[in-house]
């Protein structure tokens, strides 16, 4: 089947503050963040929200940045409703996949929330 084409969902870790992959060093206890600049940037915001309300582990975007994420989400929805008129009009399969493959790429993208 043509899903098999598509890389499988591993259980990459990833940095909780950028979304990025990283590798895990497969000893100790599992690492949070892919980097040292990740691990501050996150307690600088633990720290600027603390005595709030707001969740330190919020994920805070300017609203230039929520717009970005807006657009991206609906190139995403595109793309899924391409597949699926792809699908019903009976396209070559390899086509099809290579759709997917696109909309894993785009989606993998949109994952990394704070970038
Ligand atoms: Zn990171």
């Amino acid at each position: 089947m043509w899903v098999q084409n598509l890389t499988p969902n591993q259980q990459v870790p990833t940095c909780s503050w950028c979304g990025k992959d990283f590798a895990s060093t497969g000893r100790g206890r599992p690492r949070k963040y892919c980097s040292q600049a990740c691990r501050q940037r996150a307690y600088e915001q633990r720290n600027n929200v603390s005595g709030t309300t707001i969740p330190a582990e919020a994920v805070i975007m300017s609203p230039e940045r929520a717009s970005e994420l807006k657009d991206s989400l609906f190139e995403l929805r595109c793309a899924a409703e391409d597949i699926a008129t792809a699908v019903k009009d009976g396209e070559d399969p390899h086509e099809i996949s290579f759709l997917c493959r696109e909309m894993v790429e785009l989606a993998r993208n949109i994952e990394k929330l704070r970038s």
